[in-house]
């Protein structure tokens, strides 16, 4: 398998470079072709030609030293604090004998690279091990750490996983690619669960494969995965979009069964869905309903995950090619844009989405090389589904927040720990540093500090606002002092206990967590204010605080005791990962090009069709609004 296609591949690379240059051996690592070589410093001091060899055998080609060439790593480690400048701030060096790779972590990691990677190329010609860089974040995170640690102890095990996928990926097919179809198996017509299969005569491709966190029994939690023509052995590539348990939740069940093939998603997705999934096993087990995987099968996920650029094109069957884009709901979240056959067909899968600019996150991508498919949300797809701006948003919240600062209360903002707390942690400090909201402190706790930590990993992928704020003026809102971390509860008695404050802590929708504990102090005293900043489902707490119970029966110390409600209850709308209904409409009026046919998935019922109907009116485009289970025919 995929052995004479990496014979024909090996020829013309061989052809192709300079004599000098000795090609030890050429393989496949998933995607990509590894060129080793006893003399990588002629190569990489010719880009262009790698980029035309590239562009030729339509591949991404990495060049490796051949083993014999590689420096002891004692003094290798000598050289690069040489080479590389002290500002780079080196915090750690290993080397993967597997890959013949040395990993160096740094707080700048541009600096190791260097302009145009004139510093990252005078290592690999001083030393022969070939950098891989990555950044030490200002906050430290467990789950980085955890992830880098899984991938670095299994070297060994991954090249496997890897060569066995690129032998898969590019095997010969004879049948031609005569159709698509795609199969609902979740999140449509409902939010929850998301999955979609994909399937043409050559191969078969999962996008998502999320939980239903609100379900209340197995049949109404996870995907449809028992349908006869989803067979795990078959199964070419899982891509999910983004970190959400509900895109990203069930992934681990898929490996507890016996899935071996890969994951595809972003970096700050692989890091935050560990997060989330090792979070919900934790949780459902505190609560004596365990999950039908464990923490070993997120783990055997980690080992199996590619993880891509926005915009990078990468083969993932031999009749498929794959491209993220940025679409703008949290932090490294994608839209899935497949090639299918030569050019026979194209899927765009938005996944969750926003088209605004928000703090965090520049809008959705709109414009596409082809796309006759497009799968899309419809989350606020209702046409009453109107949200305020994001202006509107900041300065209801900034007055709710003087107001209670005022008369001496505290506020309480329960939040979903990825990307809502993230957004107002930066409309805060800019608020405090411009003297606008008066300087209290901001208490982070439980998972929001690790998922902010893991957002401070990945600079590249939020706005450009934020970029040019951390790399040009230096400064990075989610490390500034205003924030504190939360540790137990003894610090949290204190907090409650002390001067006015704000506080920022999960559960979102008070069903559980740290923000219950809080409400349940604070709630007495009116003083205090309660801000709703995201979505309360039906059935939680929060929703009951909306509708203005005062009265509430909470557990404590074992027995129920009843809280009466004296805060102030705000609910501030507009700071929504998600498109509303507006910016779902003017999303179909921009995207390029126009679509032939689109299908409506994540939304309640009357929302998916009440948005099907307005974009057929109103662009005379084709929509369907399939049930799961359904098959569409898309080409
Ligand atoms: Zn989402």
């Amino acid at each position: 398998m995929g052995s004479e296609i990496l014979e024909e591949i090996k020829n013309t690379i061989v052809q192709r470079l300079p004599p000098r240059v000795q090609v030890a051996k050429v393989e496949f690592e998933g995607p990509e072709v590894v060129i080793y070589t006893k003399n990588p410093e002629i190569i990489t001091e010719n880009g262009e030609l790698i980029r035309d060899l590239a562009k030729d055998i339509r591949k991404r080609i990495i060049i490796r030293s051949d083993r014999s060439v590689l420096m002891d790593p004692e003094k290798s480690i000598h050289k690069i604090h040489e080479i590389v400048p002290e500002e780079a701030k080196i915090t750690n060096i290993s080397f993967d004998e597997v890959t013949c790779e040395v990993i160096i972590e740094a707080r700048k990691p541009g600096l190791v690279i260097g302009k145009y990677g004139t510093t990252s190329r005078e290592i690999v010609r001083q030393i022969g091990w070939a950098p891989k860089i990555l950044r030490t974040p200002p906050i430290s995170s467990e789950i980085i750490q955890r992830v880098r640690r899984t991938l670095r102890h299994n070297s060994k095990e991954r090249k496997n996983i890897l060569q066995n996928l690129g032998n898969k990926i590019h095997r010969e097919v004879e049948i031609e690619n005569e159709w698509t179809r795609i199969t609902s198996l979740g999140g449509f017509r409902e939010v929850g669960r998301s999955c979609l299969f994909l399937q043409t005569p050559n191969s078969k491709i999962l996008i998502d494969c999320g939980v239903n966190v609100a379900g209340s029994d197995d049949k109404s939690s996870y995907p449809f995965l028992n349908v006869p023509e989803f067979v795990l052995d078959n199964l070419d590539a899982v891509i999910i979009s983004h970190a959400h348990l509900d895109h990203s939740g069930f992934l681990p069940y898929l490996y507890h069964y016996g899935y071996e093939g890969p994951v595809y998603c972003t970096t700050p997705t692989r890091d935050l869905m560990t997060l989330l999934q090792l979070d919900h096993i934790d949780v459902a087990h505190r609560e004596d309903q365990p999950l039908p995987f464990n923490v070993k099968h997120v783990k055997k996920s980690v080992k199996h995950t590619l993880t891509l650029d926005y915009g990078e094109v990468t083969d993932i069957a031999p009749d498929i090619r794959l491209t993220l884009h940025n679409a703008g709901h949290i932090i490294g979240s994608a839209m899935v844009h497949m090639h299918i056959g030569d050019g026979q067909h194209n899927l765009v899968y938005t996944g969750d989405f926003k088209f605004e600019r928000s703090r965090l996150l520049e809008p959705a991508v709109f414009k596409f090389p082809r796309i006759e498919s497009l799968v899309m949300e419809s989350t606020y797809g209702g046409h009453d589904d109107v949200q305020p701006t994001r202006n509107d948003a900041e300065k209801e919240l900034v007055r709710t927040i003087y107001n209670t600062l005022e008369r001496g209360g505290k506020i309480l903002i329960p939040v979903f720990a990825v990307g809502r707390a993230q957004e107002l942690m930066i409309v805060l400090d800019e608020y405090i540093r411009h003297g606008i909201i008066e300087e209290v402190p901001i208490y982070i706790d439980g998972m929001i500090w690790e998922a902010t930590a893991i957002h401070t990993a990945r600079p590249e992928y939020l706005s450009k606002d934020l970029r040019d704020q951390i790399f040009h003026i230096g400064r990075n809102p989610f490390i500034s002092d205003v924030f504190q971390k939360v540790n137990g509860l003894e610090e949290r008695k204190d907090i409650v206990e002390g001067d006015p404050a704000i506080i920022l802590s999960t559960s979102g929708m008070l069903s559980g967590g740290n923000s219950v504990e809080y409400f349940k102090w604070l709630c007495e005293d009116k003083r205090n204010a309660l801000v709703f900043v995201g979505y309360q489902a039906e059935g939680s707490l929060g929703r009951r605080l909306q509708k203005g119970w005062k009265e509430i029966p909470l557990k404590e110390d074992g027995k129920t005791k009843v809280f009466n409600v004296k805060m102030e209850i705000k609910t501030i709308e507009g700071f929504s990962g998600h498109s509303d209904r507006k910016q779902l409409m003017d999303y179909i009026r921009k995207v390029t090009p126009k679509p032939e046919k689109i299908m409506i998935c994540h939304g309640d019922n009357y929302k998916t069709m009440d948005l099907a109907s307005s974009i057929y009116r109103t662009f005379k485009i084709e929509t369907k609004t399939p049930m799961n289970l359904e098959t569409v025919r898309i080409q």
